[in-house]
């Protein structure tokens, strides 16, 4: 089943003649990382202000369809549940924030779910360390750095443990490095705990390759959804702009599917350029077992078949053929 089903959904703000959200279809799987992608005005917000319960509850107005979460009407939902399984950060921290001190912002959450003492503290402390925010714990909260002010609303909502984390560009206030923290960490919790990530944002470069998948959405309608590199696709048509900026490069010289990493676009040039090489744009697949050859570049290290022992006499090599190509990351995996 769906953690979400949006169904027909159409919603208007009070006083507003013109609907803010049409028509909306749309299913979200638990552990999934959805990216919410549109120009300014497209209805990422009012997305996300709808899968986090605070619409119409917070905003009025009038709304059409139906929004599931675990099968059940949103509107139908006690909202303390809701709170407590959908958590929302919004674009402004200073806006989120509500406490003067770093670990009592943290607690604020925890302390109206009610839990015991010691398992409050054991969460504010185990949060405060996962973000780094250990050594400001103590600090007021106005006297952080913008990127800790996100951090710090972004550790309040985790200390909750939601099921859902909606998040609503929440590097816009940021500077490079401390956005990129801040995806990468996001990117951590949807990838080791299974949390399910629902991100909106305008500018890409930095999360159109973390989502399993992405919609687009222009006037409040869905354009088109489906997995980064066909929505990047499908954006370099509609409005380039929007699109990284290596996706852009390559949409100019009419490349097709668009890349949407540097790896990736690296590689197409590679293949592009490479003699007999593979098709541009498809990952090289990975060789079999001790294959000694393998497509494309010169290796940069080449062995054959090489055995080595150790002067005591551990044979710790026997017969290992391998080739590393220029610019290659390869693992070497095994057992102690
Ligand atoms: P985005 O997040 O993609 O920039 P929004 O969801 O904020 O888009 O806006 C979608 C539409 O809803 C816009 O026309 C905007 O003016 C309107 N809107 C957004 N927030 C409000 C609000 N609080 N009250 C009235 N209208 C709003
Ligand atoms: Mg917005």
């Amino acid at each position: 089943m769906a953690l979400f089903k949006v169904e027909n959904l159409t919603y208007y703000y009070p006083a507003s003649a013109e609907a803010a959200l049409k028509n909306i279809n749309l299913e979200i799987r638990e552990g999934e990382f959805l990216l919410l992608v549109g120009a300014s005005g497209s209805g990422k917000s009012t997305l996300a202000r709808v899968l986090a319960g605070l619409i119409p509850d917070f905003y009025g107005g009038k709304m059409g369809g139906r929004v599931l979460f675990k099968g059940r009407e949103m509107r139908e939902l006690n909202r303390r549940q809701v709170a407590r399984e959908v958590g929302m950060v919004f674009q402004d921290p200073e806006r989120q924030l509500v406490k003067t001190q770093v670990e009592a912002e943290v607690a604020f959450g925890l302390e109206n779910l009610g839990l015991p003492l010691p398992e409050m503290r054991r969460r504010v402390a185990e949060v405060l360390a996962f973000m780094g925010l250990e050594p400001v714990k103590g600090s007021f909260t106005a006297h952080l750095s913008g990127g800790q002010k996100q951090k710090l609303a972004l550790a309040s909502v985790l200390a909750m443990q939601p099921r859902v984390l909606v998040l609503d560009e929440p590097t816009s206030q940021l500077d490079p490095a401390s956005a990129e923290e801040i995806l990468q960490l996001v990117r951590r919790l949807n990838e080791e705990t299974g949390l399910t990530v629902v991100l909106a944002e305008q500018r890409l470069e930095r999360c159109l390759h973390l989502a399993d998948r992405v919609i687009l959405l222009a006037r409040g309608e869905v354009v088109c959804e489906g997995r980064p590199a066909e929505v990047a696709q499908e954006i370099a048509g509609a409005d380039p702009l929007l699109l990284p900026p290596v996706a852009r490069f390559f949409t100019r010289l009419g490349v097709s599917p668009v890349p949407i990493t540097v790896k990736e676009g690296r590689q197409i040039l590679l293949g592009r350029l490479r003699p007999e090489g593979g098709p541009a744009g498809k990952p090289t697949p990975a060789p079999a077992k001790n294959s000694p050859v393998r497509g494309g570049n010169p290796a940069a290290v080449e062995m054959q078949g090489v055995w080595y022992t150790y002067p005591q006499g551990n044979e710790a090599l026997k017969g290992v053929s391998l080739n590393l190509q220029k610019g290659e990351f390869a693992v070497i995996l095994g057992a102690n």
